[in-house]
């Protein structure tokens, strides 16, 4: 054999590097499915059959092309659990004169492979990941001697070297973002009906898959009981379509909105499709843009939604590459809670938690704001180990990739590296929570009130947060505003709040 073309769970793109020069008749692709992926951390039973089923319909596809596909199931005898060990003994069968790969997303990836090749002295050719806009290579020349790494310069950088949503050189309607039309919520009236996402009912690959994950992960968070995610190419592309004609036009205004019972709104549902590469972030921009050309939706929401793939997708994948391993261990707040036993089974009596945990155990999914501002915003102002917040993640979601996960979670919402993504922590009382969706209305507490009986838990952990840190804190320009109405707060008043949340944080 001359070369062994290693895909991984999230490089299901036939048009990937890793298969630039193929010979059929002298390379095999190699493909195998391992408990560690889904056991490193607790991986829900969502995401693990999501990953399973869409290899196992690339492989299908891939062997229908003419290609050898040597594919380790899960339940194969012969499998050895680890991606490393799989390859040791995928190379001392096959003895390739080379192995070939697409960059793999995650560092720890990268070096059990790496390790494995290089052990069987096979040389490893990594190839650069046509995915992306950019290159880890473009992020570093960018971020180089800078102490903070602001999205916006990065995405206006991608904006005028791609020309996405330029005209003659100027972001098109004369502003780089549209943030202030896009931080709409509902009113008391709700959001009425939301087209509903394009139904995948489960074909003969993914049942299969359903039932060996019932069997081999039963005590994995959440249920199969309606597993619903694009599997392969063609429901990613359809999945595409739903979004750009039905949500598309309203996804900026209510980018930020919660409604209860309400998982999905005007969301795409396309970061497990976009990062197991069933869809390619160009095509996906390129749709948002024709959209935007043909009338069909207006310039705030399209450029609110290229900016998530074109800016922060790209903005993370560089912080990811550029601050790994060290950026793992960051804990700048001095965090060291545990994670609140709720996180894995939504039993708790704060509405708002209590349905953002219990939709993300059922389908795998919430959306951005329920992620940073709900559970996200908890965990921070509680004081949770920013690793075990990050190890949730990744757990639960099934577009949970460590490359995108990990800054989000340890950067954006934990503030855990000290400011180098977010210019400061993004704390909040229950009064935002309440702004923006109905949930208060159906709990027992009161986001009003940061002491006594019906207090808002959110509530009171904010204050507590920011007298708790306020010394670090008022160095912060931007946090100027939010120390002032502390300070306004009379001593005793902050000393009930801190006894609270003192007995929060023991009962947690
Ligand atoms: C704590 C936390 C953890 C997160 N973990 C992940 C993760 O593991 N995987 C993941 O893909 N996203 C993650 N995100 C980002 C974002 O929440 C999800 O991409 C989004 O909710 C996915 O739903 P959607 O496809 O409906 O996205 P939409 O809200 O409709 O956005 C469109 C697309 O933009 C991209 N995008 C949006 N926001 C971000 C962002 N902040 N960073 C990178 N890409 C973004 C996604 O590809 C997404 O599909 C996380 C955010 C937070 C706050
Ligand atoms: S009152 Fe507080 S805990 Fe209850 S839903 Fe509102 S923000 Fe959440």
């Amino acid at each position: 054999m001359r070369n062994l073309i290693l895909i991984l769970g999230d490089q299901l793109d036939e048009h990937a590097a890793a298969f630039d020069g193929f010979d059929p008749a002298q390379d095999a692709v190699w493909m195998a499915e391992v408990a560690e992926e889904a056991t490193h951390v607790p991986a829900a039973k969502q995401r693990i059959a999501l990953f399973l089923s869409a290899m196992r319909h690339f492989a299908a596809g891939l062997r229908e092309r003419g290609m050898v596909v040597r594919y380790t199931a899960l339940d194969a005898p012969d499998n050895r659990g680890t991606l490393a060990e799989a390859l040791r003994a995928a190379i001392a069968a096959a003895r390739p004169e080379a192995l070939v790969m697409t960059a793999p997303g995650d560092w720890r990836v990268l070096q059990a492979l790496r390790g494995a090749a290089h052990e069987a002295g096979v040389p490893l050719d990594i190839r650069d990941d046509r995915h992306f806009f950019s290159t880890v290579r473009d992020f570093a020349a960018h971020a180089a001697g800078r102490k903070q790494i602001r999205l916006e310069y990065w995405y206006r950088e991608l904006r005028r070297r791609t020309g996405v949503l330029m005209h003659n050189g100027e972001p098109a309607g004369g502003a780089w973002n549209f943030d202030a039309e896009n931080r709409g919520s509902f009113g008391p009236a709700g959001p009425g009906r939301v087209p509903a996402p394009p139904a995948f009912p489960p074909d003969a690959i993914t049942s299969a898959v359903i039932g060996l994950v019932n069997l081999r992960f039963a005590a994995h968070p959440g249920t199969l009981d309606s597993f619903n995610w694009p599997v392969t190419r063609a429901q990613a592309l359809l999945a595409l379509d739903a979004f750009i004609t039905q949500r598309l036009p309203l996804f900026g205004q209510y980018q930020d909105a919660m409604w209860q019972g309400e998982p999905f709104l005007y969301h795409a549902l396309l970061a497990s499709s976009l990062n197991l590469k069933l869809l390619s972030a160009h095509e996906v921009v390129a749709a948002a843009e024709a959209a935007y050309h043909a009338g069909h939706a207006p310039l705030a929401a399209v450029e609110g939604f290229i900016r998530q793939i074109l800016g922060w997708r790209e903005y993370v994948r560089g912080i990811y590459w550029t601050q790994m391993p060290g950026y793992l261990d960051g804990n700048a707040m001095q965090a060291g809670a545990a994670l609140p036993e709720f996180y894995w089974t939504g039993e708790t009596p704060m509405a708002c938690l209590r349905d953002a945990i219990t939709q993300t155990l059922r389908t795998g999914y919430a959306h951005h704001i329920q992620r940073l501002m709900v559970t996200g915003l908890y965990a921070l102002l509680l004081g949770v180990s920013p690793r075990a917040v990050h190890e949730w993640y990744l757990a639960v979601y099934v577009d949970a990739v460590e490359w995108v996960e990990l800054p989000n979670t340890l950067g954006m919402s934990q503030y855990a590296d000290g400011g180098l993504m977010a210019s400061k922590p993004y704390v909040a009382s229950g009064k935002y929570i309440q702004r923006m969706s109905n949930y208060c209305t159906g709990c027992r507490f009161n986001p009003a009130l940061a002491t006594g009986e019906t207090a808002c838990p959110f509530t009171t952990l904010y204050w507590d947060y920011l007298a708790r840190h306020e010394t670090v804190l008022r160095g912060n320009q931007r946090m100027a505003m939010q120390l002032r109405n502390l300070a306004r707060m009379s001593a005793t008043q902050v000393a009930g709040i801190r006894a609270q949340a003192a007995k929060l944080r023991g009962a947690a």
